[in-house]
């Protein structure tokens, strides 16, 4: 199947099955705004659990903050936000499509990236064992060529964005790669502008002098603005780190892609404060430790890659993206930066107060330096549905879609099916249900046939099921069907709980860290 295809199929999937529901939907919709429906919802919720506990119970230097949305708008001047916070946009005049110049660039370098690709795939297929990549790669015509163009148009990109960016330039470019709009095909492209991505609003009433205040875009800075208070009531000591999740919101230019790029979001950052001199060290570190949270859902290691950036943001001293392979590419899902201490910094200068910490080993106080985790919960929702989502041809002909989610993550983790509908069967169902919900979360389903009841629950990647028949009031057992290998077994109702708790909790999760 085209990935195109799996990402339609996927996008109705979640609608179908109340993960995730078009905002404002029955108005037509809001664009780039989305609702999580009652499995989605519980699927975001256990995303987040995995994260916080990764981050706050597992170290004993980490802790959490939850800040407000608003905060004073000097903030959003300290932090480079009101004056740079920009993406270059470009119109189509001929199908008045909107785009961000800087992504349509990116886009191109990396066609000449996949046609390199292809050629090493088609050689590597034709040679067989006796291929020898860096060679070709090295000698290829076609290759170095491909590879020539993709150098020099990345070149004159880097020294566009860094030249401001240079908006005329960046035109320019698109002008010269014959850069077509994907929806027009033509190359009828207006001048490039810079566009702010912050929401505005009003606080206040206007009698009493109004104040403009801002969606916060990203919720690091709540945490830089109440570190000193969380260090010193907290007496935390450096090296030290702050969580916090919660809802950011950018006027996205480009919102075409589902979940992955939204105008109100959901972040999950992590400010780690250190000495200053060691903050490349400590990046290092937490770029492994957040790609060993990522693989131990099981997705694969192919699945990921890292990004180093080398054009850097004008606070940051070293970055990296983690990418996941998404149906349309490889795509950021979380991005990790050395954020020096210029935010810090800002703050002391636009407060006028003091911010430095003290260091008692040193008796020395500093502006501490930070390393920045930071993941878009949809993105992290859009990319393990992806890489869950199945659609299998089973032995007897039918197929089934099932969502392969790793079983701490799913929404539900144990489906309680009676047989029948009478019988003593739906109270002896319920009863289970009344015993496991205390431990995690039970569905009761006692409509249509067993299959079509096995099918439901693989739709929404439910790990267990179990059925109840007639032999279970005789000898207390129940069938345990497994989604992923579709097997059943006999079990007494009494293990049930132990059985399946340890495999779905998010501790099981934790342990593989
Ligand atoms: P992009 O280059 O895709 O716009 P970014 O580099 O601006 O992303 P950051 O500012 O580093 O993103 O934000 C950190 C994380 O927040 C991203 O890795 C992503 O997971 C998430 N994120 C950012 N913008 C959005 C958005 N509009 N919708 C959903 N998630 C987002």
């Amino acid at each position: 199947m085209a990935q195109e295809d799996v990402f339609k199929k996927i996008v109705s999937h979640c609608k179908e099955y109340g993960f995730v529901f078009p905002s404002s939907e029955i108005y037509d919709g809001l664009g780039a705004v989305y609702d999580y429906g009652q499995n989605g919802v519980e699927l975001k919720n256990n995303i987040k659990q995995y994260w916080w506990q990764s981050m706050v119970l597992l170290h004993d230097n980490i802790v959490g903050l939850d800040s407000a949305i608003f905060m004073h708008p000097t903030i959003w001047k300290a932090s480079g936000h009101v004056d740079a916070f920009n993406d270059p946009l470009i119109d189509n005049r001929d199908s008045k499509k909107r785009y961000r110049a800087d992504v349509l660039i990116e886009e191109q370098i990396a066609k000449y990236e996949d046609k390199i690709a292809k050629e090493v795939a088609k050689a590597a297929k034709k040679y067989g064992e006796a291929f020898n990549e860096e060679e070709f790669r090295r000698t290829n015509g076609r290759v170095l060529e491909h590879q020539s163009k993709r150098d020099a148009l990345h070149q004159r990109y880097s020294d566009a964005m860094n030249a401001g960016p240079d908006l005329n330039e960046l035109r320019q470019i698109i002008l010269d790669e014959e850069i077509v709009c994907p929806i027009s095909g033509t190359k009828n492209w207006t001048e490039v502008r810079q566009f702010n991505l912050m929401f505005s609003t009003e606080m206040g009433s206007t009698a009493d002098g109004s104040m403009k205040v801002y969606l916060r875009p990203e919720t690091a800075q709540g945490i830089f603005v109440n570190y000193l208070n969380v260090q010193k009531t907290g007496r935390m000591k450096i090296p030290f780190g702050i969580a916090q999740i919660g809802k950011a919101f950018r006027n996205e230019i480009v919102a075409r892609q589902f979940i992955f790029r939204m105008r109100e979001f959901e972040q999950m950052e992590m400010q780690f404060f250190v000495k200053p001199g060691t903050e490349l060290e400590w990046f290092k570190q937490w770029k492994e430790t957040r790609l060993k949270w990522h693989k131990a859902l099981g997705f694969g290691d192919d699945h990921y890659r890292y990004h180093d950036h080398e054009k850097l943001a004008h606070y940051a001293n070293a970055a990296t993206d983690i990418e996941f392979l998404m149906p349309f590419g490889f795509k950021e899902v979380e991005g990790i930066h050395s954020r020096t201490n210029f935010d810090l910094s800002q703050h002391e200068k636009f407060s006028g107060k003091s911010i430095k910490y003290f260091d008692p080993e040193s008796n020395e106080s500093y502006t501490p330096f930070v390393i920045e985790t930071s993941i878009g919960v949809d993105r992290m929702f859009l990319s393990i549905l992806s890489a869950s989502y199945q659609e299998e041809k089973l032995e007897n002909g039918e197929s089934r879609v099932v969502l392969k989610l790793p079983a701490a993550l799913a929404p539900v983790k144990l489906a309680v099916l009676p047989l029948v509908k009478k019988d003593g069967l739906p109270e002896k169902a319920r009863e289970i249900v009344d015993a496991l919900k205390f431990h995690f979360n039970c569905r009761y389903d006692e409509k249509d046939s067993i299959g079509k009841r096995y099918r439901r629950q693989d739709a929404i990647g439910t790990p267990y099921c179990v059925t109840v028949d007639h032999e279970t009031l005789n000898d207390g057992c129940v069938t345990l069907r497994n989604r992923d290998t579709m097997t059943q077994e006999r079990v007494a109702i009494s293990d049930l709980c132990s059985l399946i708790e340890e495999r779905v909790s998010i501790p099981s999760l934790l342990k593989r860290l």
